[in-house]
């Protein structure tokens, strides 16, 4: 059963049903679906789509390009959601991005250690982004990591950094996700990352409706083409698509089910 491990299926970004694109992923073998609502106002929309649709869980917190306001109302809110919902299964996606907000790296920061310790209080996962911020991105990482903070592990979604982020977020017992990336034609170096991570630590996403894989790029991407970026990484592993489906379903069953 393959896994959409990371995608936003608000449905102001589709024409489509949502209900058709789990319908749609289903039907090619995504027998399981985390969405991600990263910006409050989109929260109770995810909240009603994981109670009506049974292999659809969620992650909610908040994005790093919502740091420009007084996010600690909407974190307060935090706690009780999850407490509510038990098919909330991680905190994310949060993180650093210097690319899209650079005026606002100190409201990041903070923002981001905030969930990183809501998260540990409910002993949630974190889902990591990070976007030309990979060196505050480890520091905060390790100093959470070394304070006993990070203890839930997490995932470093959409994996397009360095070989030395991978590296420092294996120590640390993260995973890493492999979205449509892997499959554009100019991404040999992350190719070549991806060759030395521990097939016990994969993860594979969409990251819907963005990053497309190839032969879909430029299409609004869906659950359903996560196939595609799928049998890249069992190219780039050696192994057969239907053993990376096995083990990356295995993976994100450990991080989000205990195992189940
Ligand atoms: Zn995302």
């Amino acid at each position: 059963m393959t896994t959409d491990s990371h995608c936003h299926l608000a449905q102001e970004d589709y024409d489509q049903d949502i209900h058709q694109l789990v319908q749609a992923a289903e039907d090619v073998g995504v027998g399981c679906i985390m969405a991600v609502a990263c910006e409050s106002k989109d929260w109770p929309e995810l909240l009603h789509l994981i109670e009506n649709e049974d292999h659809v869980y969620g992650a909610i917190g908040l994005h790093p390009e919502y740091a420009d306001y007084n996010y600690d109302l909407d974190l307060k809110k935090l706690p009780d959601l999850f407490q509510k919902t038990p098919k909330l299964l991680a905190v994310g996606e949060i993180g650093l991005d210097y690319h899209e907000a650079p005026q606002t790296i100190e409201a990041q920061k903070d923002l981001f250690c905030k969930q990183i310790r809501i998260a540990h209080q409910l002993s949630k996962p974190i889902m990591v982004h990070t976007r030309d911020a990979e060196e505050d991105t480890i520091r905060i990482l390790q100093n959470s990591y070394n304070d006993k903070i990070i203890l839930n592990q997490g995932v470093i979604h959409c994996f397009t950094g360095t070989e030395c982020l991978a590296k420092e977020a294996l120590k640390m017992g993260f995973y890493i996700s492999a979205s449509g990336v892997i499959t554009f034609k100019s991404a040999q170096n992350l190719r070549d990352v991806f060759k030395i991570i521990p097939m016990d630590r994969l993860l594979v996403e969409t990251d819907a409706p963005y990053l497309a894989p190839t032969p879909y790029r430029g299409k609004k991407n869906q659950p359903s083409y996560v196939q595609k970026t799928l049998e890249m990484l069992a190219q780039i592993k050696g192994v057969s698509v239907q053993e990376m489906d096995k083990i990356t379903d295995q993976n994100f069953k450990k991080l989000y089910l205990g195992g189940k």
